[in-house]
């Protein structure tokens, strides 16, 4: 699988019932910067608006200025002066405040925060949007949706799909070590995420297709094989993560839904993030978060298939459960966010006892399958922990400065941050989320 095949899938008649489409046309390659000014006459664009920051600047920025001006481009530029751009109202005023209304497209150099930043001036200001990767380090550069801090609130704004993906891997090879680390993570997220997808599928009748799973899984199988060689620079494995990652952002579009490619390790990384938003308490970059995350579910995975459901300790569980306390912790825990997962359990109702009973009942029925699912998807956690740890990930909460003992908290968190059905939530259905967590 390469990223060139991905075209095949558009407008794809899929047996899972869906047309697949993907959006946004990807470029990449070798030494390709030279190639953009064509793509902008595609866009009849002779007017560009750039948006970086001093690190990508020095990334490609500069080039690519240079590549346009000398093509007959008119470029106007806003290039961030602060050490670390923040994704709040401060950061997008500032590029709306050096915005060039006249311009024909806006093209993002950078990776995660430039591309959601330009995504909402995009959208804003209904112009076509090119970013310019320089580093695969999330899965995100697709996505129609900008991950924002907003009033103090970590959300997701709708803004638009970039028109233009360029990925030059003479550029993306020479990224920081920790953002293609950071990549790598998002892509080990994809095992629990897939099983997750599968699982849902069984329990609550989720849409699910396998060509996309499969399609994902291949990626992330490239992105595995290769990760020896990522920390020395290797092309080929920068290579796999990037299109790996490309692949990811498809996937969602295919889909739909971002199943194919965040299960409960991304909700464990989002509710570091909330916290830290809320509270100023520390966290890492996104794909790190989400590797530890994996790590700690592969474990957890582990010792659900150890478990036999009880129907009765389930529902005894169900009918004791305090929900008010439960919303109390919250509250807590995660400071003004929690409104947010509270209002969505009121228009949702998945703690309430008839929900839960008609769960209950799949769960039981179908549990050789759940388990085949997870035998088959999922790899041990001793494997994966050998991957990440080669290449010097952090392995646990306390290496990115956070309590080890909050994890329990996390995760009992987890099942609130949308109407998707993870581990967290397949545990406290059981009324095993404490044998889950023991020890943990
Ligand atoms: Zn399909
Ligand atoms: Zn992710």
């Amino acid at each position: 699988m390469s990223i060139k095949e991905l075209e095949k899938y558009n407008n794809f008649k899929c047996a899972c019932g869906k047309i697949h489409n993907f959006s946004s046309k990807v470029i990449t390659g070798y030494d390709i910067l030279d190639k953009i000014p064509e793509t902008c006459d595609e866009y009849c664009a002779n007017n560009i608006f750039l948006l970086c920051d001093k690190n990508t600047f020095k990334a490609a920025g500069e080039k690519v200025i240079q590549i346009l001006k000398s093509a007959g481009k008119q470029v106007t530029e806003y290039i961030y002066n602060d050490e670390k751009v923040v994704p709040d109202e401060v950061s997008v005023g500032k590029a709306v405040l050096n915005f060039n209304s006249d311009c024909d497209v806006i093209i993002g150099v950078g990776s995660g925060v430039i591309n959601d930043i330009g995504k909402i001036v995009a959208n804003v200001s209904n112009k076509p949007y090119f970013i310019v990767a320089t580093a695969p380090s999330m899965d995100g550069y697709a996505a129609a949706g900008s991950s924002m801090e907003r009033g103090g609130v970590k959300t997701t704004v709708k803004s638009k799909a970039p028109d233009v993906i360029i990925g030059d891997f003479n550029v993306l090879k020479d990224a920081p070590l920790n953002m293609m680390l950071s990549g790598l993570g998002d892509m080990l997220a994809k095992y629990v995420a897939l099983c997750e997808w599968n699982i849902a599928k069984i329990i609550v009748g989720e849409y699910y297709c396998d060509e996309i799973a499969s399609l994902v899984r291949i990626a992330l199988d490239k992105c595995v094989s290769n990760a020896d060689k990522l920390m020395s620079r290797d092309a080929q494995a920068v290579q796999a993560v990037f299109e790996g990652l490309i692949i990811c952002g498809a996937a969602m579009e295919y889909a739909g839904i971002s199943r194919p490619a965040s299960g409960v390790e991304h909700y464990i990384s989002h509710i570091i993030d909330m916290r830290s938003v809320a509270l100023g308490t520390p966290n890492e970059s996104h794909g790190i978060q989400c590797a530890i995350g994996t790590l700690y579910a592969l474990k957890m995975y582990e010792r659900l298939k150890n478990i036999v459901p009880d129907k009765e300790k389930a529902k005894k569980f169900v009918q004791e459960y305090e929900y008010s306390a439960h919303k109390e912790f919250l509250k807590k825990f995660l400071g003004k966010t929690a409104e947010t997962l509270i209002a969505l359990e009121k228009k949702e109702g998945k703690y309430s006892v008839t929900t839960h009973e008609k769960r209950l009942e799949i769960i039981i029925n179908n549990w050789g399958n759940i388990i085949s699912v997870i035998e088959e998807k999922m790899p041990s956690y001793e494997e994966i922990l050998a991957v990440w740890k080669k290449l010097g990930g952090p392995v646990s909460l306390s290496e990115i400065g956070i309590d080890e003992k909050l994890f329990p908290e996390i995760f009992i968190a987890t099942k609130d941050i949308r109407d998707k059905y993870v581990l967290s939530f397949l545990a406290w259905d059981l009324g095993e989320t404490d044998t889950l967590l023991k020890e943990m």
